[in-house]
């Protein structure tokens, strides 16, 4: 049962990729901890540290204020990847 976890290995991405600052208008690097539906991915799925994961709650915060996430998806409005039509 616990082979078959969808988030095998538990890393900070973050940290592996030494961010220090997130944007709020860098989407790409958000949507690593926003599900399909737009919402924020814990921790304990991600791996993220504590650090980088309010970070990241922050900045999606921000970045569904000024649109360019949004803060909620309807069942129809779900797609594969959501991200493409952003750029
Ligand atoms: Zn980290």
């Amino acid at each position: 049962m616990s082979e078959k976890r969808k988030y095998k290995k538990r890393y900070c991405k973050y940290c592996e990729a030494k961010v220090d600052f997130m944007d709020y208008k860098d989407v790409a690097n958000i949507r690593f901890s926003l599900s399909e539906r737009y919402k924020i991915m814990p921790r304990r799925l991600t791996g993220n540290c504590k650090r980088h994961q309010d970070m990241i709650s922050i900045v999606i915060k921000r970045a569904r204020a000024a649109a360019l996430v949004p803060y909620v998806v309807t069942r129809k409005k779900v797609v594969t990847n959501p991200f493409e039509n952003l750029k």
